[in-house]
């Protein structure tokens, strides 16, 4: 699935459990496992893919990055719990950018092997994985609102 909706699902975890942020990494984590379970958006894992796979990948970084920014900057007074969960819901992922960036994989490899075996992926379903993105932002945007005002 997109970093971009690991890091809302994340987002909205930890703006409910903002009190408890290693609840929230643990239950972003969670929301990494159960997500990359669902049918979602993805290539098959062969070097023809690797070039789309890349652009994609630049691009949701990105989006990843603006959605952090967008949810943890106004999310005074729960920003550690969201930043928690944010941080929970996307470690998993940390294998790719590691590897394109410095040629190395720091998630052990049972790890690695039981995330790669839990995939549902289909390259028809960027369409899905877009309209997942819009009800997750708008989820996580309301609670974040919701908790700030809550915590203020
Ligand atoms: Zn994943």
């Amino acid at each position: 699935m997109l970093v971009t909706n690991h890091v809302f699902a994340g987002a909205a975890i930890g703006a409910v459990l903002h009190r408890r942020p290693s609840l929230a990494f643990a239950a972003g984590v969670a929301s990494h496992l159960a997500m990359d379970s669902l049918p979602h958006w993805g290539l098959p894992r062969v070097p023809e893919s690797h070039a789309l796979f890349l652009e994609v990948a630049k691009r949701d970084g990105v989006a990843g990055l603006a959605g952090i920014a967008l949810l943890a900057g106004p999310a005074r007074g729960i920003r550690s719990g969201v930043l928690a969960g944010i941080a929970g819901a996307t470690i998993l992922d940390v294998d790719k950018p590691a590897r394109h960036f410095f040629d190395h994989n720091p998630v052990p490899a049972p790890i690695q092997g039981f995330h790669e075996r839990i995939q549902r992926e289909a390259p028809h379903r960027m369409r899905a994985e877009m309209a997942i993105a819009a009800g997750l932002l708008a989820l996580s945007g309301l609670l974040v609102a919701r908790g700030r005002s809550r915590s203020s």
